[in-house]
């Protein structure tokens, strides 16, 4: 089996954008693993109170104590041409992450075919994999893109005044992965069309610059969610609950209700980083709030 006869039997199997038989081998929307890592359950809201957090983490089937956070990276294939939502974490954040590297090579993409990299934003799960082990761009022939606030937010010398202390190494990861990627990165605003079919949409609050991607694929339109929605209970049941990591918990809360309410009337799929089973589903409303169906 050649690499693209792989691809085209890969996106038969798990592709996300609907495609006629003619579209299957020129475009296809999937996710590839990155790995995952564990984060305490206390991590997942700053506001809630614990016992709430963990009933409903129960009620869900999930365990109370230990959450387990996939990392999903997006990955739209066009014809020879591969474009990545987020790059990983790359070797240096926690253990279990780390992995699209290989599993880019086992879905047969060598790195030189990925020729856009669309950063939802510069947390180091997100960002820490644009860099190989000889800190050198780790898609050679790749321009990579982020919204110019988010650039300007991380490399302003003040961002560590922002950061809690626990997480100053994030914005020093940040600086030095931006400062590396130097002129091959390039600065765009909410609502620009990136690349034909894939326009920035705006989801400030989890960081400042933070924006999701909205995807055209064959006839559909996905939305690509980057770290506007995380956790498939905490942050569909429980919108109005400030999440552990957003910079700005109450922008967050609010870009969390209005883009519950279009993705749950538009019934368009959506693909969450750190959503489960590979991050592709829909948004349902659910009583006051709202729910993640698998799809
Ligand atoms: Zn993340």
């Amino acid at each position: 089996m050649n690499r693209r006869e792989f691809l085209s039997t890969f996106a038969a199997a798990c592709a996300v954008g609907s495609m006629t038989p003619a579209h299957a081998a020129q475009e296809s929307l999937t996710t590839l693993s990155d790995g995952s890592f564990a984060l305490p359950v206390n991590m997942l809201s700053s506001s809630a109170d614990p016992a709430r957090v963990r009933a409903a983490l129960e009620a869900a089937g999930l365990s109370a104590t230990e959450h387990r956070n996939p990392l999903n990276v997006s990955v739209l294939t066009r014809g020879d041409d591969v474009v990545i939502f987020d790059c990983g974490a790359g070797p240096n954040f926690m253990d279990g992450a780390g992995k699209l590297a290989e599993n880019l090579a086992k879905a047969g993409i060598a790195p030189e075919k990925v020729k856009h990299v669309l950063f939802t934003h510069a947390h180091p799960d997100h960002l820490w994999g644009a860099l190989d082990d000889f800190g050198t761009p780790a898609f050679p022939e790749a321009t990579y893109h982020m919204a110019a606030a988010e650039r300007d937010f991380w490399m302003s010398p003040e961002v560590f005044r922002q950061m809690p202390e626990d997480r100053q190494a994030f914005a020093a990861g940040a600086q030095r992965n931006l400062k590396e990627l130097g002129s091959v990165l390039k600065v765009f605003k909410p609502g620009a069309e990136i690349l034909p079919g894939v326009a920035a949409f705006e989801t400030g609050g989890h960081t400042p610059g933070h924006v999701s991607f909205e995807v055209r694929v064959g006839s559909e339109s996905l939305m690509v969610l980057g770290d506007a929605l995380t956790h498939p209970v905490i942050s569909f049941q429980h919108p109005d609950w400030r999440g552990g990591f957003d910079q700005e918990p109450d922008r967050a809360i609010a870009t969390r209700r209005r883009l519950l309410d279009k993705l749950a009337t538009e019934r368009n799929r959506i693909v969450g980083y750190h959503l489960p089973g590979g991050g592709v589903g829909r948004v349902e409303k659910s009583g006051s709030a709202y729910r993640f169906v698998p799809a």
